[in-house]
């Protein structure tokens, strides 16, 4: 791990969104994903030492902002996501994010970064990671249902970090079915793009919900979900906005991330407040177990927490060094002598 020393003056390293896709030309996408994978299974297995506590959020009536702070004692972070479905209609984006790095032992940031993208990728890699351990052996076709912002991503960390083969796309605005299967044109995977949800799901093990929609939506209903098949609903992480009809959960064994969160923004709110879930890091150390039968119907109750977002902050600064796609900010104020704040302020006097 690099030492989280803040660089000379107190400049802060900065991220643009100009640069983080910079970054992730020069790392390729599918090792960027697989090794952001690598970052959160690593702090999955520290689960016990990190703060936790469910996001901070803010709602109103077309959306939410949130903020998703946690720290490892060494090392703080922090993201602010919004989710918005309604903004894809004004030409604006559903969800956008920054977040910001430091260091424990001073306070002083270390990086902050455009999250947007990033939340992205690391969605994408928890979502295969977590795939890894749960999806039938040989799961090679997902359904992508839901082929918005999120959609491409996903897609790609299934191949690269499951061995994905084949998605079948569905989404009910065609014209994002064609982009995104015009996105993925050459990149190795095999796209169908299907009429209806239904046909989404022939043939496939892994069934990929990513839609957003500020209400209790169906985007599964029961009868759609034979045996043995793994879910990830990504979709449903708030209240009042869910993606699969209560049954399917009934028949399901619940993998989630932070159950104090989950229970109120996952799929599991439309649940009893006891009703059994896993936590994913003891599945990854192997206190619990994952798929146990071939029959058994798997569901990843993806809601998106803090610590996914703090491996991929420490990623970014762990790759970022040694290379251009950074600036440096001026973003706090460090007098050489700690006391004189105002006397920094008095000598800037134009
Ligand atoms: P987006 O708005 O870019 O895409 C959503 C897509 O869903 C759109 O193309 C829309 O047409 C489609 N859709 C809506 N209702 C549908 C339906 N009934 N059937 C099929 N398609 C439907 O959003 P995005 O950035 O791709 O995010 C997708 C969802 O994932 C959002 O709800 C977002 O909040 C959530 N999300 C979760 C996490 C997490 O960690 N779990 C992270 C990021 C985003």
């Amino acid at each position: 791990m690099t030492t989280l020393t803040p660089s000379d003056k107190a400049l802060v390293p900065f991220v643009s969104v100009e640069n983080m896709m910079k970054l992730v030309h020069h790392i390729g996408i599918e090792t960027m994903l697989s090794e952001l994978a690598e970052y959160i299974e690593k702090d999955f297995h520290r689960w016990e030492l990190f703060d936790k506590t469910p996001r901070v959020a803010s709602h109103s009536e077309v959306g939410v902002i949130e903020l998703m702070p946690t720290s490892d004692g060494e090392a703080y972070g922090f993201k602010y996501v919004n989710g918005h479905p309604k903004n894809t209609r004004e030409g604006l984006q559903t969800v956008t994010a920054f977040g910001l790095l430091a260091d424990v032992n001073t306070g002083y940031p270390v990086l902050l970064t455009e999250m947007t993208v990033l939340t992205a990728l690391r969605t994408a890699a928890t979502s295969a990671l977590v795939a890894r351990y749960l999806a039938p052996k040989g799961a090679d076709t997902m359904a992508m249902i839901g082929n918005g912002a999120q959609s491409e991503f996903q897609s790609l960390a299934m191949k690269a970090i499951c061995g994905l083969k084949t998605v079948r796309l569905y989404d009910i605005d065609p014209a994002a079915t064609d982009k995104a299967a015009r996105n993925l044109e050459g990149m190795g995977l095999n796209v169908v793009k299907c009429a209806n949800a239904e046909a989404s799901m022939e043939g496939a093990q892994i069934i990929t919900t990513c839609t957003a929609d500020k209400q209790c939506a169906t985007i599964l209903t029961d009868n759609m979900i034979g045996s043995g098949v793994h879910i990830n609903a990504i979709g449903g992480d708030c209240p009042g906005k869910t993606e699969l009809a209560s049954a399917i959960l009934h028949r399901s064994d619940i993998f989630v991330e932070y159950p104090e969160q989950t229970r109120i923004e996952g799929e599991i709110q439309q649940l009893d407040a006891d009703h059994p879930v896993t936590e994913l890091w003891q599945v990854m150390t192997g206190a619990a177990k994952g798929r146990t039968s071939e029959a058994q119907i798997t569901l990843f109750d993806s809601v998106g927490f803090a610590i996914e977002d703090f491996s991929a902050l420490c990623y970014v600064r762990d790759r970022i060094g040694g290379t251009a796609y950074f600036e440096e900010l001026d973003l706090l104020a460090d007098p050489d002598d700690p006391r004189d704040l105002f006397g920094m302020v008095r000598r800037a006097t134009p």
